[in-house]
């Protein structure tokens, strides 16, 4: 059983969950617990088990039982559960998308996309996977054949954060589960009262005994089934910092790493505003800025600044923060303290090197918890900045005015993250001399950087501090598997 209710000292009670390991609703092996508190309401959501690294290793121990049976699963089984569980989160939208609000923040329209976009990912997996060609390779021998086969790496260690509690989570396991690997995942404990449910639709599509184990706890958790010599591969997303230690954990393990960005949003004196304004502004403001595609700087051209900057502020203005699940509700809370400090951290540094808050500026007052903050536009934000040195991740649109291209393009550049950006230009010349010299993983071209659709290859650009490896559509389905050669000599094969 995954839940139960737990009495509290208040008289009242909170619902009891439990992690999944080798088949099992368990608790932590020594009893320790922690809470999930909502950022809307400071209520407490759940209690759950804390594990430490015993329980990891035991989790490990499972998914390496059950590594053999699933890899030995036809890639057609495969995408069958992949398509039952995108049927469940279509069918559970409703009730999840709520729960995902209360606990990470967003509002209730946001959470339902969000668990649409993860039902899609599940499909695409499954048909992916059908779709999984390899190639024969001629050899200088003739009397030689060699062919390529893909195959799982076994057992994946998947470590996620709270942005996309469901999302992120299911870039991992639909590829993984559908190339026919076995999977731990550490969910971000703010979220996982949601990465319960998320496993309890995997279980219910059919998911193989073993194949999933869902650990809490902290870094030593995740540190453990990452270096953990039972694991064979590692899928991770979250900050900078944390994806440097993972990278030390895993040794020489395959490792997918999408780390932190910093995304300059290039607006050229030629872009079409009312494309750009609205792109940034979503970029700026959707999931109160807490995505790593985020709008994080505006570099914006001289004949167009004072029109950006009173569009962004129209925008920030029309915004409706409060509670996720108010129907007139376009923004909510910040997931959590760390974030929101950073936020007026950034702020405050820009507002010293000479920045002025235009709209904003802070933490909104008169709502049920300290967490919600106001949709700020701040202008004259300089290259020296802490917004422009690194990621940001909150509801906050810095403009930084930059004389052309060029300058933009070294702005941009000045950041050691690089993960996706966008350009606003009506000059398809612009458009390629930008794309090509951003230093970015990703580019949208008149698009927000914030645009995915989960297909396209995306991912850190070399040398920079936002990860390694693509994840998207096919390029999951590489990572998450390995490629072997076969070489046959096929004048010693009898018949
Ligand atoms: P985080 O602090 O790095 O945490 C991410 C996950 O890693 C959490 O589950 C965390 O657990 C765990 N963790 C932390 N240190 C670890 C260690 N040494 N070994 C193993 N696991 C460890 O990031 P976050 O604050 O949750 O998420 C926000 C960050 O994620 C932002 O930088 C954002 O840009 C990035 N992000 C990147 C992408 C992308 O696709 N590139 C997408 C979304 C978010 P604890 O919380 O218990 O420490």
């Amino acid at each position: 059983m995954s839940a139960s209710r737990v009495a509290k000292a208040d008289g009242s009670d909170a619902l009891e969950l439990r992690m999944h390991i080798a088949g099992e609703w368990v608790d932590a092996a020594d009893g320790a617990t922690f809470e999930t508190v909502s950022p809307a309401t400071g209520e407490v959501l759940a209690v759950l088990p804390r594990a430490g690294r015993e329980d990891a290793r035991v989790a490990v121990e499972a998914a390496g039982h059950a590594r053999g049976r699933v890899a030995a699963t036809s890639a057609f089984e495969r995408a069958e559960l992949c398509h039952a569980v995108a049927d469940i989160l279509n069918a559970r939208a409703g009730d999840l998308g709520r729960e995902l609000s209360l606990e990470q923040g967003k509002p209730y329209r946001e959470a339902v996309d969000e668990l649409a976009f993860a039902a899609e990912l599940f499909r695409d997996a499954g048909e992916n996977v059908k779709r999984l060609d390899t190639g024969i390779i001629p050899s200088i021998d003739p009397g030689k054949r060699i062919l390529t086969i893909r195959q799982p790496h076994g057992v994946v260690a998947v470590i996620t954060p709270w942005n996309y509690p469901i999302g992120i989570p299911s870039e991992y396991l639909s590829a993984a589960l559908a190339a026919g690997n076995c999977v731990v995942w550490k969910p971000a404990p703010t979220t996982s009262m949601i990465a319960v449910r998320l496993t309890e639709c995997l279980l219910q599509a059919g998911v193989w005994e073993g194949a999933l184990n869902l650990v809490f706890g902290e870094a030593d958790v995740g540190e453990e089934i990452v270096f953990n010599p039972g694991t064979h591969a590692v899928g991770f997303t979250g900050s900078s910092a944390a994806g440097n230690l993972v990278a030390r954990s895993a040794g020489a393990k395959p490792m997918l790493l999408e780390l932190g960005g910093n995304g300059p949003t290039i607006i050229l004196d030629d872009a079409d505003l009312e494309l750009a304004i609205e792109g940034t502004a979503f970029g700026c403001f959707s999931n109160a800025g807490q995505i790593c595609q985020s709008s994080e700087r505006i570099l914006v051209g001289p004949k167009v600044h004072d029109a950006v900057l009173e569009g962004l502020v129209r925008n920030a203005e029309s915004i409706r923060l409060g509670h996720p699940l108010e129907e007139t509700t376009t923004m909510g809370p910040l997931n959590n303290e760390g974030v929101a400090a950073k936020t007026e951290e950034h702020i405050g540094d820009a507002v010293e090197r000479g920045a002025a808050v235009v709209t904003g500026g802070g933490r909104a007052e008169g709502l049920p918890t300290s967490l919600y903050h106001l949709p700020t536009v701040i202008d004259g934000v300089t290259a020296d900045s802490l917004f422009n040195r690194e990621e940001t991740f909150g509801p906050v649109a810095p403009l930084i005015a930059v004389r052309n291209a060029d300058e933009a393009i070294e702005v941009a550049n000045a950041c050691n993250l690089g993960l996706c950006g966008s350009v606003y230009t009506s000059s398809l010349r612009h458009a390629f001399y930008c794309s090509e010299r951003l230093e970015c993983g990703v580019v949208n071209v008149n698009e927000t950087p914030a645009y995915w659709d989960g297909r396209t290859p995306f991912g850190g650009y070399s040398g920079k501090a936002s990860g390694v490896g693509r994840l998207g559509g096919m390029a999951t389905i590489h990572s998450l598997t390995q490629l072997k050669s076969i070489v046959l000599d096929i004048e010693h094969v009898r018949g």
